[in-house]
């Protein structure tokens, strides 16, 4: 039987799970990542690949999430804030170090791939997996394959500004991209966090507003609705440009569930179709979508 290693290649974990290919979990590995030490993440990267290999007795594919990407032209890590790891040949070296093709993806087009291939949008023709996390990302997945674009960005809607601005959202929060009023400024926990604050909120992390609003606080309420209504609106573009069957919801503002109903309630205002049948969904593979979805670089059609 053929299997897959997947890794997740964290700023602070490397996690690797090796899947069989009906996607169940065989085996998995976590090991500190040794930061700031391009070498050593190397040689762990080897290590673990070796250690999985001897315990199921057989050779696998590997595949590599990671933050931020490596340009085609250069072989060469960008943006990525394992800054380690930056104008690196990250690609070449772990390539040479295994004796094997390797392939590498960010870590939310890993997701979005996971979602798709045998997740919550199993079966979909186009998914676009949305992260609102620490940060706002994606990845889109057509026909099982990752979108990866001509600059290496496709997906990457955190920096478009946020659509249909109100007034007081204009000109929005300052981002560090050196922009104002991304997406990511109002979608990320942090900027669901900033506009509970500048609306007399208090000091509230965005998963505790999420369960504050559960709980029927009337600011954390007031705030979540904002947030479904800017959601909306961000995803409503999303649905405009590349009109997906699916768009999954990742990183821990996914876990607040009033969105699945509120959103796609509030989204069809500004999307150009009488009738939406794009569903939004939340995942369904939870943290194990960094690995699996790296795994599924080697695609399950693709003679394995
Ligand atoms: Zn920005």
């Amino acid at each position: 039987m053929t299997l897959r290693i997947g890794i997740d290649l964290g700023g602070t974990k490397i996690e690797a799970a090796a899947i069989d290919p009906t996607g169940r979990i065989q085996l998995r590995q976590r090991i500190a990542t040794p930061t700031g030490d391009y070498d050593g993440t190397i040689a762990a990267l080897a290590d673990l690949v070796a250690r999985i290999e001897r315990a199921i007795g057989a050779t696998a594919s590997v595949g590599v999430g990671m933050p931020g990407t490596i340009v085609a032209e250069t072989g060469l890590v960008k943006n990525s804030n394992s800054t380690w790891l930056n104008h690196r040949p990250l690609g070449r070296d772990v390539e040479a170090a295994l004796g094997r093709p390797v392939r590498f993806a960010n870590d939310a087009n890993c997701f979005a791939l996971s979602e798709a291939i045998d997740g919550a949008a199993a079966g979909c023709g186009t998914v676009f997996g949305a992260i609102l996390g620490t940060g706002v990302g994606g990845g889109i997945v057509i026909g099982g394959r990752l979108l990866i674009g001509a600059n290496a960005i496709a997906g990457e809607w955190g920096h478009n500004p946020l659509p249909a601005p109100e007034p007081d959202e204009i000109p929005g929060p300052a981002c560090y991209c050196g922009r104002s009023g991304c997406i990511e400024t109002f979608l990320s926990g942090p900027g669901l966090a900033a506009d509970h604050r500048r609306h007399g909120g208090g000091d509230l992390a965005g998963p505790q507003i999420a369960a504050g609003a559960a709980a029927g606080d009337r600011q954390c309420r007031a705030s979540l609705d904002r947030y479904a209504t800017r959601l909306a609106r961000a995803l409503a573009s999303v649905i405009n440009l590349i009109d997906p069957d699916a768009i999954v919801l990742g990183g821990g503002l996914s876990a607040c569930t009033m969105l699945y109903e509120e959103v796609p309630r509030r989204w069809g205002r500004h999307i150009l179709s009488d009738r939406v049948v794009t569903r939004l969904v939340p995942p369904a593979h939870g943290d194990s979508s960094g690995v699996r979805g790296a795994a599924w670089l080697w695609p399950p059609d693709e003679g394995q």
